[in-house]
């Protein structure tokens, strides 16, 4: 059924394909621990009581992601202080100098914009700014992280997870980084790339385009990288990484298996979303 790619290649001249900074593993994952860091010291600024029944009746009917049932958005206090920290740990780095030139109160109604996928505006901003638009989305993104993931820590409760199976997080709305597959049972979870939900999903569809025609979907796996695969689907051309294990998949677990990017890139897949 999957099929199988032989394993492990020469990569080295793939390298410079893409984002400078977040194509380069060694910095991705120095930058991983200081964002981690940081975000551990997050005060969590969101205070909500868990989902009523009838709403989490919409939430499943209407298909409608919690922060958009309860029109729920960061204040401006609540992104403040964690900007700071932000800026100072990804300054040094070449691919986000653009935030020299960038004050708080430029920055929190992109953060929004982020938050509502509103690509268009995002883009605008990043040609502005001067910035490369992954670094630019990279940086919205992180900014929003905390916020995000306080709020589904306390929005788990009305995830009904057989009844929603769709390609967007149940929580903010925004698309899959990546997915998990536990071990035993082997169901699959996509990992949310904003708030890290994670959400059950249909183990033989594709969660880009919707095929669940086993001849044009499969995987591979890379020898050396134990417990990872690389699922695909030949019908959209797009890729995405699977961590098999029972224990949480962050979106910077999914990010530093670089090296699973370049050889599914190479066989000329797309990654997922492209948000
Ligand atoms: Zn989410
Ligand atoms: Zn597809």
């Amino acid at each position: 059924m999957p099929d199988k790619l032989p394993g492990r290649r020469e990569t080295k001249n793939q390298q410079k394909e893409g984002i400078d900074l977040l194509q380069h593993p060694p910095e991705l994952k120095e930058l991983a621990e200081k964002l981690t860091r940081i975000q551990k010291n997050y005060p969590g600024a969101v205070s909500l009581a868990p989902p009523q029944d009838n709403l989490i009746t919409k939430h499943i009917e209407e298909k409608k992601p919690w922060l958009e049932i309860l029109s729920l958005e960061p204040q401006e206090s609540d992104l403040r202080d964690f900007y700071g920290n932000l800026k100072e740990v990804l300054m040094p780095y070449e691919a986000f100098s653009f935030l020299k030139m960038l004050d708080f109160q430029d920055v929190a109604p992109l953060a929004k914009s982020y938050l509502r996928k509103e690509a268009e505006t995002i883009n605008l901003a990043a040609t502005a700014a001067g910035a490369n638009k992954a670094s630019y989305l990279f940086f919205l993104r992180e900014l929003l992280r905390p916020w995000a993931k306080s709020a589904a820590k306390l929005l788990r409760s009305g995830l009904r997870h057989e009844k929603w199976l769709l390609n967007f997080c149940p929580v903010c709305g925004h698309l899959p980084a990546g997915a998990r597959q536990e071990k035993v049972e082997g169901k699959r979870f996509l990992i949310c790339s904003l708030c890290e939900t994670e959400w059950l999903f249909n183990r033989m569809t594709c969660p880009q385009c919707g095929n669940n025609d086993h001849t044009t979907l499969g995987y591979f796996t890379v020898e050396g990288i134990e417990d990872w695969k690389v699922s695909f689907c030949r019908k959209c051309n797009t890729y995405f990484k699977e961590a098999i294990t029972n224990e949480p998949v962050s979106v910077f677990d999914l990010e530093l298996n670089v090296q699973l990017d370049l050889l599914a890139r190479g066989e000329g897949f797309q990654p997922l979303g492209g948000e």
